[in-house]
């Protein structure tokens, strides 16, 4: 039995793939045959052991094929010619290696804070493929990116009279926007819903006087030619995604006839297509969601507008696996327990929010293989001194012992780079892989594995007395 909950899942579950696998026996066969290969490989490898007891990898040839992917899915919807930016949402993973990677595979950038930016930056990714969409952006922000002319989406009126101040004072080239929320409704999980009625997030179109409000503000201001929404994350259904794409273009042709001009050019569509976490089949795909947007909004793809996706999660999510070792192997109340290296400090989600972030968990041997083995009912723990640092709780996998590998599944966006700092567990390294088919398996490194200094300096090492300096008794 090869990961066991992955494979009869997926056998039952899903009918097409989509992916570019070698191997078709069942959907994402051949990304789940590269992870194995680079498990494996990362225990042989000396990568994975006693003395570096969690790691993140990532596969590259998995990245590079879910790019071309939405590339081509959205190049088929729309008219030759039409412009489209698909901006990559850093924060699902935030590492320059991998903005890297996606630019180098023509997508780009969408920040949310001066850190991502930075990122973005350091990435090499231009300044004409990255998108500014944080909730929360200074004045400083403002300025830098409108003087780098990336492109902004004010999210309320108050950032909007900024920006009207920053164009008062200097020209520049970056495309603007107002980001809406066309309240349609949220899905499964509330703190992924961006588009409920009282979301914190663009301008809440359907308040009284929001959308006139919105009309005036683009009829006063010609140099506001984008308009942009992001309805929706993991637990949205598809449907309502496109219910708030189909609403956005609503708008912006609304805007663009009381002008009498095209005015808006640019439609930006958010992210959100969510992830399959329950086996290794990439559904929905970006072609079945471009089709379905197409047949929804024809006009949005008719070549009047240029196009702007962010999607994070689902370029990333499966590409991801974060490895552990297990420590210890006990029972507890006659369940067995597995006390690995992964926990809350790379699976936080998961670990506080565990009905609505279910991840699936795969067993390796002390060599790195696939474990074979009956079932058995067990819970699989992280190393944090809480009772609740549970990878997954009363799950059917072959019984794991001491010196095993667990495997957490699905986790490259939102978990291994998305550290959380519980006990001070040291983020683990991070590292890219490359398979040549033949069972060899190349690693790079993509972040370091924090070094204990680093916990230490971060941790006010350098101020040890600065309190006992402050107030002497
Ligand atoms: C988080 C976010 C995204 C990406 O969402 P995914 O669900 O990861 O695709 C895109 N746009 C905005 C504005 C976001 O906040």
């Amino acid at each position: 039995m090869r990961v066991r909950d992955a494979r009869t899942t997926t056998r039952r579950g899903f009918g097409v793939d989509i992916g570019y696998d070698g191997d078709v026996s069942y959907p994402g066969a051949g990304r789940a045959a590269r992870r194995d290969e680079a498990v494996r490989a990362a225990v042989e490898q000396g990568l994975l052991g006693p003395g570096t007891p969690i790691v993140g990898l990532l596969d590259v040839t998995g990245i590079r094929e879910s790019a071309v992917e939405l590339r081509a899915a959205f190049d088929a919807v729309t008219e030759p010619g039409t412009p489209a930016l698909h901006a990559f949402a850093v924060k699902a993973t935030p590492l320059v290696p991998v903005l890297r990677l996606l630019r180098d595979e023509g997508i780009g950038a969408e920040v949310a804070s001066p850190g991502e930016l930075a990122l973005a930056r350091a990435a090499g990714v231009p300044v004409e493929r990255t998108v500014l969409d944080s909730p929360a952006k200074t004045p400083a922000e403002l300025r830098e990116a409108l003087a780098l002319g990336i492109a902004v989406n004010a999210d309320n009126p108050q950032e909007l009279d900024r920006i009207d101040a920053l164009m008062g004072s200097a020209v520049s080239r970056s495309p603007l926007g107002i980001r809406v929320n066309p309240q349609v409704g949220g899905g499964s999980i509330e703190a992924t819903s961006t588009a409920t009625a009282t979301s914190k997030f663009g301008v809440a179109l359907r308040d009284e006087g929001a959308r006139e409000w919105v009309v005036r503000a683009y009829l006063d201001r010609p140099w506001l030619t984008r308009l942009h929404a992001h309805t929706g994350s993991q637990g949205v259904p598809l449907s309502l995604l496109v219910r708030g794409v189909a609403e956005t273009y609503a708008l912006a042709e609304e805007i663009n006839g009381r002008a009498g001009r095209r005015q808006i050019d640019t439609v930006d569509i958010g992210g959100g297509l969510p992830v399959n976490f329950a086996s290794d089949a990439t559904t929905p795909t970006y072609a079945q969601y471009a089709r379905m947007l197409r047949e929804a909004v024809p006009g949005l793809f008719d070549g009047r507008y240029g196009l702007v996706t962010e999607f994070g999660r689902s370029l990333l999510a499966k590409h991801g696996t974060v490895v552990a070792r297990v420590e210890y192997a006990k029972t507890s109340g006659g369940r067995p327990v597995a006390v690995t290296h992964a926990g809350v400090q790379v699976a936080t989600r998961t670990v506080y929010a565990p009905a609505s972030w279910p991840l699936r968990i795969a067993v390796y041997g002390a060599k790195g293989r696939p474990k074979e083995g009956p079932p058995v009912v067990q819970d699989v723990a992280g190393p944090a001194c809480f009772a609740g640092d549970l990878l997954a709780e009363r799950r059917a996998l072959p019984l794991v012992e001491q010196g095993d590998y667990v495997a957490a599944l699905d986790t490259g966006a939102y978990y291994f780079a998305h550290h959380y700092g519980y006990n001070s567990l040291a983020r683990p390294g991070v590292y890219g892989f490359a398979s040549d088919g033949t069972g060899s398996v190349t690693f790079a490194m993509v972040r370091e594995p924090q070094r204990l200094e680093e916990i230490v300096a971060e941790s006010g090492g350098a101020q040890a007395s600065a309190l006992t300096e402050l107030q002497r008794p």
